[in-house]
């Protein structure tokens, strides 16, 4: 499918442009039969692609657009208020590119493969959980074995989001099979270097076009393609900030699409009655309250984010691990609670599937929120840092 957009995104305006162009020409009038169906939003990323979208995140000298965390927000809140499966895949894909782009800047491979990504417009797949230890991302069972320059590994995952749909895979994975649980690499698989095995079907009450269900995955390659330096680091300064944040921005988007659902609802009662404000608008003031503070929290920590420029350093701090927690928490409990509400508002319409006033795939895609990577869990990380985080 052709989008109007720019042929090839190069700055912040065409990033906008382009992401407002896919969100209303492509995932839109697809996001129903995407849902309805629990397949892969193949129209929205062929539109990402030709856009150039993909290498939002590849710095401009080696052909992409080098985005700031700001402007890849709005592009994932935008997307997200079309389609939330569409902008959960493309948030995903922009995650394992920050890694990359940002812990193998010194790899001439790596150099190269950024390159790739923009002139081939490849899609990225993650694959942090692991059958044994299920959304600790920063704990492998799975182990890198290296013999004459190539590494292998056989990974079981839990999930991985349209894995049979991406190019090539970032992969956790222990160091070496004698490293212990939190001592992890990343490891870059690519087309024609591993298999998936088993799949299976992913039915799921929302986020039914991200096409997740667990994989054995088997891989090999040569050991080039392992990130130099450690998963912690990435894991601290990339891997968290743009998961919290990207995810963040497009559950935004769900609930942004909510409201203007509500709102449009309560516009057309006020039309049928002039004079009068339907007592449904109290509602709809107080709902954007809640909408608001989304998005303040939100973009606040995409702009901190964005200050800090080369400065990684503060991003090895509990207070910036507490921050992105707390936001990941926020955000995934405030959107359902939204959309919650903008159902309220509208009624029965937002409850009927048919109704141009629906919210429910926004409402299933909202729960989604809170399981991807448990919020228990990561309440129970913050609380230990909280222990010892004194004056941070
Ligand atoms: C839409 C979607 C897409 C996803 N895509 C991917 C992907 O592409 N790649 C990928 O790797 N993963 C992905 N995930 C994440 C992955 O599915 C889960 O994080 C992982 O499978 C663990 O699932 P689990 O619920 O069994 O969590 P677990 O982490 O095993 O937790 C199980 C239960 O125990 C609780 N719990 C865990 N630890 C604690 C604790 N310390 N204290 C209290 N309670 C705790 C949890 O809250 C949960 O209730 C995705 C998830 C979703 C929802």
């Amino acid at each position: 499918m052709t989008v109007a957009t720019p042929k090839r995104m190069s700055t912040r305006t065409d990033l906008l442009d382009g992401s407002r162009a896919i969100a209303r020409e492509v995932a839109a009038p697809f996001a129903e039969a995407v849902d309805r169906e629990g397949r892969f939003p193949a129209e929205t990323i062929a539109a990402a692609r030709e856009a150039g979208l993909l290498s939002a995140l590849v710095p401009p000298e080696l052909g992409g657009v080098g985005a700031s965390m700001r402007d890849l927000a709005e592009s994932c809140t935008i997307i997200g208020q079309a389609c939330g499966s569409s902008a959960m895949v493309l948030a995903m894909h922009h995650i394992q590119v920050a890694c990359i782009a940002r812990h193998a800047r010194g790899s001439a491979f790596f150099e190269r493969y950024l390159r790739r990504i923009a002139d081939e417009q490849l899609l990225l797949a993650s694959v942090t959980s692991e059958v044994g230890v299920g959304g600790d991302t920063r704990s492998s069972i799975c182990a890198v074995g290296r013999e004459q320059g190539r590494f292998t590994l056989l990974k079981d995952a839990t999930t991985i989001s349209y894995g049979a749909h991406a190019d090539d895979l970032l992969i956790t994975a222990r160091r070496a099979p004698d490293a212990n649980a939190s001592d992890q690499v990343l490891v870059l698989a690519q087309q024609g270097d591993f298999t998936l095995e088993g799949g299976g079907a992913w039915d799921t009450l929302g986020m039914r076009g991200t096409c997740s269900p667990p994989f054995k995955v088997h891989a090999a390659g040569p050991e080039e393609q392992i990130i130099p330096g450690s998963y912690a680091d990435s894991s601290a300064e990339s891997m968290v900030p743009y998961s919290h944040i990207l995810w963040a921005a497009l559950w935004l988007g769900i609930a942004t699409d909510a409201v203007n659902r509500a709102s449009a609802f309560v516009r057309a009662a006020a039309r049928k009655n002039p004079g009068h404000v339907p007592p449904t608008a109290t509602r709809l003031a107080e709902v954007s309250v809640m909408l608001q503070s989304l998005r303040s929290n939100v973009q606040s920590a995409a702009t901190d984010f964005d200050a800090l420029g080369d400065d990684r350093a503060p991003l090895q701090t509990m207070s910036w691990a507490l921050r992105f927690n707390n936001l990941k928490i926020a955000a995934s409990e405030a959107t359902p609670a939204i959309v919650h509400q903008a159902l309220q508002i509208i009624g029965i319409m937002g409850y009927k599937n048919n109704s141009p006033f629906s919210v429910g795939r926004q409402y299933r895609d909202a729960l989604s929120g809170a399981l991807m990577v448990g919020n228990e869990r990561i309440l129970a990380k913050s609380a230990s840092m909280l222990l010892v985080a004194k004056g941070e």
